[in-house]
């Protein structure tokens, strides 16, 4: 970057929404890191092979229909989030971290920018993680499906 010149900040809003809609948020400023978690509480809170989660700071996070999401207690002070509506995994946070929650990027729109992503658990991984990139792709539903 050229001396005397600043980053512009970012003041973009990012958008997600759970899929019935009762719960949506504004999430201000850049989402630039993610982790893509394999253990095995993940897989049963998302019901996926995988989670994948950008952590934000609370005063980043705008809610609407907060009050729709039920927190259950995974582990004693990991706290899982989720739509009574429609049972979309929001977020999790830990209870001595008060102002930090890691959302469920599924439910983003502006997934496509984070650039900055890493697995943790990665010794936990379903072993098919591995030929993930040489599975056949089809881009609407698989062949011959009725
Ligand atoms: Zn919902
Ligand atoms: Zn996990």
């Amino acid at each position: 970057m050229a001396q005397g010149k600043t980053e512009p900040v970012d003041r973009m809003l990012r958008r997600g929404q759970c899929l019935c809609g009762a719960t949506s948020y504004h999430v201000l400023g850049a989402l630039d890191e993610a982790a893509i978690c394999h253990c095995t509480m993940c897989r049963r809170a998302t019901g996926s092979a995988l989670n994948v989660a950008v952590p934000v700071t609370t005063d980043r996070v705008e809610w609407t229909g907060r009050e729709k999401l039920t927190e259950f207690e995974s582990s004693p002070g990991k706290m899982r989030a989720f739509c009574g509506g429609c049972g979309a995994a929001v977020y999790s946070r830990r209870t001595d971290k008060p102002h930090s929650i890691r959302l469920r990027i599924g439910l983003l729109e502006q997934m496509d920018e984070i650039t900055d992503l890493y697995h943790i658990y990665w010794a936990s991984r379903i072993g098919w993680i591995d030929r993930f990139d040489a599975l056949p792709k089809n881009d609407g539903e698989e062949p011959g499906r009725d």
